[in-house]
């Protein structure tokens, strides 16, 4: 099954459970707006090359689209539409006034010189710039795109504009009007998660063993906060491949390893272990922080994790859901678990649109009420309506948009 096609099988069955309307049904198991675009960049050497990027806006009836945009050599327009989706279904579960929307480009940055990958963040930029805007859709960091790609995103939709916009994006420098804390607001939002999870099976942090798979912003931020809680981090993993040590592994160490030397596998004293070795290990929690698909029916038996916190979108599919269910894995799904990072974008927008900023503080207290607050109403509509933790966030998410959907009615 594709991706696409995973998301919309999920929207049927929250549809059946909350028994919705069948136009309204229909309605949101489509994307709203598709944007395709032809990226043409002067490379390095003089050439040109003529990338593909997409901007998709999957719902905007709560309120601006919101996601982030995605730069990898395997980026689809599947992809994006289902990325798009889930990220509605998130910013409604987290009560945030927005639609859902991705952006991607079919790229490869790690062999892209810095001047290349600007001046295609540039040209996107500017290819996207009538779908875009504080009030239309806002754009953030996702998969190998960071704070200075947004940079240079704000910079250019404000140059066309005449003046300074920083509502257009989230996840840019503090400098230029970015937020404290978003930087490590997803992988706090999946610590916090997890926090509750372990509370809620009565297990206590100290000494858990925890596998992550991926160490960019979420999966990193994720495991120094569960390492510094006094976790035990066995695994770890990147494109690369995996390392492994039964004793812990001291995060703070390994993430100077991985920004000098750009992997995880220069770490001592470790075995290297693959990222499916990784995934079948035994462990307490195991952290999914990479890409989709990663565990599917092919590998699912073979998780022994009591805990599975999605800070990735979409790493389980659900065949693999259903085994897991099976064996009676606690999943904090996608739309819940990685929701700090839209969070705190909320917060940063907030923020930009009334030029008031806040404290690092503030940002993280506010964060951790919300993420806490959300946690609970997910595990409570588990328990009332014996489902699982993924149909249950998706409950309230969809129901929230199917809500809003009939309140406002269909136009003409
Ligand atoms: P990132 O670019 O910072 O890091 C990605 C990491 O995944 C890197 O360490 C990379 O080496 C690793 N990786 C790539 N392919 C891999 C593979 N096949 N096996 C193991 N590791 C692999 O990206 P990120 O922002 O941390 O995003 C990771 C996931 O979290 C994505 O699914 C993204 O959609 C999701 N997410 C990110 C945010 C955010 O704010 N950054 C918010 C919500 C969800």
């Amino acid at each position: 099954m594709g991706i696409w096609e995973m998301a919309q099988k999920q929207v049927d069955k929250v549809a059946e459970i909350l028994n919705l309307e069948d136009w309204i049904h229909k309605k949101i198991r489509e994307c709203r707006r598709v944007l395709i675009v032809s990226i043409p960049v002067i490379m390095d050497d003089g050439h040109v090359e003529v990338f593909e990027g997409y901007r998709v806006q999957h719902n905007i009836t709560r309120g601006p689209a919101k996601g982030g945009i995605r730069y990898h050599p395997e980026v689809t327009l599947d992809e994006v539409k289902a990325l798009a989706m889930w990220m509605t279904w998130k910013c409604a579960l987290l009560d945030l006034p927005f639609g859902g929307g991705k952006g991607g480009v079919r790229c490869n940055p790690k062999i892209m010189s810095k001047k290349e990958i600007e001046r295609l963040t540039r040209r996107y930029t500017a290819e996207i710039l009538p779908f875009i805007g504080p009030e239309k859709d806002i754009p953030a960091p996702d998969v190998y795109t960071n704070p200075e790609v947004m940079a240079w995103i704000m910079d250019t939709y404000s140059v066309d504009k005449g003046y300074a916009v920083p509502g257009v994006v989230t996840g840019k420098p503090i400098e230029i009007g970015g937020s404290y804390g978003r930087n490590e607001a997803t992988g706090r939002g999946v610590y916090f998660c997890i926090l509750n999870a372990l509370k809620y099976l009565n297990l206590s942090p100290e000494g858990i063993k925890v596998a992550i798979q991926g160490f960019g912003n979420a999966g990193s931020v994720c495991a120094k906060l569960l390492y510094k809680e006094g976790c035990k981090i066995v695994a770890v993993s990147d494109s690369k491949g995996g390392i492994y040590n039964s004793k812990g592994i001291n995060i703070e160490e390994l993430i100077k390893i991985k920004e000098e030397t750009g992997t995880v596998l220069n770490y001592k004293d470790i075995d290297k272990i693959t990222n499916e070795e990784l995934l079948a290990l035994e462990v307490d929690v195991l952290v999914p922080a990479a890409l989709e698909n990663q565990i599917n029916e092919r590998n699912a038996d073979k998780i022994r994790a009591k805990i599975i916190a999605e800070a990735a979108n979409g790493p389980t599919t659900p065949e693999a859901d259903e085994i897991l269910e099976e064996k009676n894995v606690f999943i904090i799904p996608d739309i819940l678990a990685n929701a700090g990072g839209v969070v705190v974008s909320y917060f940063e927008w907030v923020q930009a649109l009334q030029a008031f900023f806040w404290s690092e503080r503030e940002v993280n207290l506010k964060l951790r009420e919300r993420m806490e607050k959300t946690f609970w109403k997910v595990v409570d509509l588990r328990e009332s309506k014996k489902i699982g933790m993924r149909m249950s966030a998706y409950v309230i998410g969809v129901g929230k948009v199917a809500e809003a959907t009939r309140l406002r009615g269909l136009y003409p």
